[in-house]
């Protein structure tokens, strides 16, 4: 384990026992505690520790701190096995995984992000060249459209997660293979269980296909359908939206659908709703 981070660990936590003694006041506190940030010297990304001790990430090329856990504070030996790793474990393992070919390939790999329990969960495909270089999803041109898409319906980026079927960048941006998304199943499936979100978007082909073989997003598109106590949205992935101009306009239909299906997937633990008011019927033939 790279000490580094601890060494930072103990110094933001020297501050913070500063403030609890009475030393120094909480707008002091939280100044000095701003001042401190580690450079991450092999990718280039800048890490801080905020005074609530959550730590935070700048990615080389971007101006976001997102929230993150450095992989270096979480022990290989001692993850557990995938159905019982919280979120930080996962990364670290998605980090080490050598499951399918894509490892060889890949710059970083890129877990997913966002916040730990969300009502929207978003799943595109796969991570492109920027994203497999900051190793954070949907960073590029589709993750501004995504942006916002979110922000339209009253939602930052941070308070969703966001994740890909395949965890490493196929090469070239290929279509990810069978191997590759059996691969990275497991995970997607603890990420799902741990945000647990009332809404779940599939971006793209390869994540409807999880929850609709065999359907044509041009049929399905904005159709949710009722999976145990969440509904399921398939859409056009944002990549697509800009390629082709006469899908933008139901992307955005789309999104503004999502308010009123959270409300009702809401509704369904608390009354225990079998049936979908507003879920229309899928019209996949
Ligand atoms: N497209 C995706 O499907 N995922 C990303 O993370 C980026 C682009």
């Amino acid at each position: 384990m790279s000490n580094r981070f601890l060494e930072f660990q103990n110094q933001v936590d020297a501050v913070l026992t500063r403030c609890s003694n009475g030393e120094i006041t909480t707008t002091e506190r939280d100044e000095l505690v701003r001042q401190l940030q580690l450079p991450d010297e092999q990718w280039g990304d800048v890490w801080m520790l905020s005074p609530s001790r959550e730590w935070f990430r700048k990615a080389s090329g971007s101006d976001a701190w997102i929230h993150d856990y450095p992989i270096a504070l979480t022990d290989p030996i001692e993850l557990p096995p995938i159905a019982q790793m919280n979120l930080w474990q996962l990364a670290r393992a998605i980090h080490d995984c050598t499951l399918c070919p894509l490892h060889r390939s890949r710059s970083r790999a890129v877990p997913g992000e966002g916040a730990p329990k969300a009502d929207i969960m978003l799943i595109g495909e796969g991570p492109g060249f920027h994203e497999d270089k900051q190793a954070r999803p949907f960073v590029g041109a589709s993750g501004k459209f995504l942006e916002q898409l979110l922000n339209d319906i009253g939602y930052k980026r941070e308070a969703v997660f966001i994740a890909n079927v395949v965890k490493c960048r196929p090469p070239g941006n290929r279509d990810p293979q069978a191997e590759e998304l059996s691969a990275c199943g497991d995970y997607l499936d603890r990420q799902i269980e741990l945000v647990d979100p009332k809404v779940i978007v599939t971006l793209g082909r390869y994540s409807m296909v999880r929850y609709f073989p065999g359907a044509a997003i041009t049929k399905i598109h904005g159709q949710a359908k009722r999976v145990g106590n969440r509904l399921i949205v398939p859409m056009f992935h944002p990549a697509a939206a800009l390629h082709q101009p006469k899908w933008r306009p139901l992307i955005i239909e789309d999104f503004a659908k999502l308010p009123r299906y959270i409300e009702e997937a809401a509704a369904f633990g608390q009354n225990g709703t079998t049936e979908s008011n507003t879920a229309q019927q899928l019209n996949m033939f």
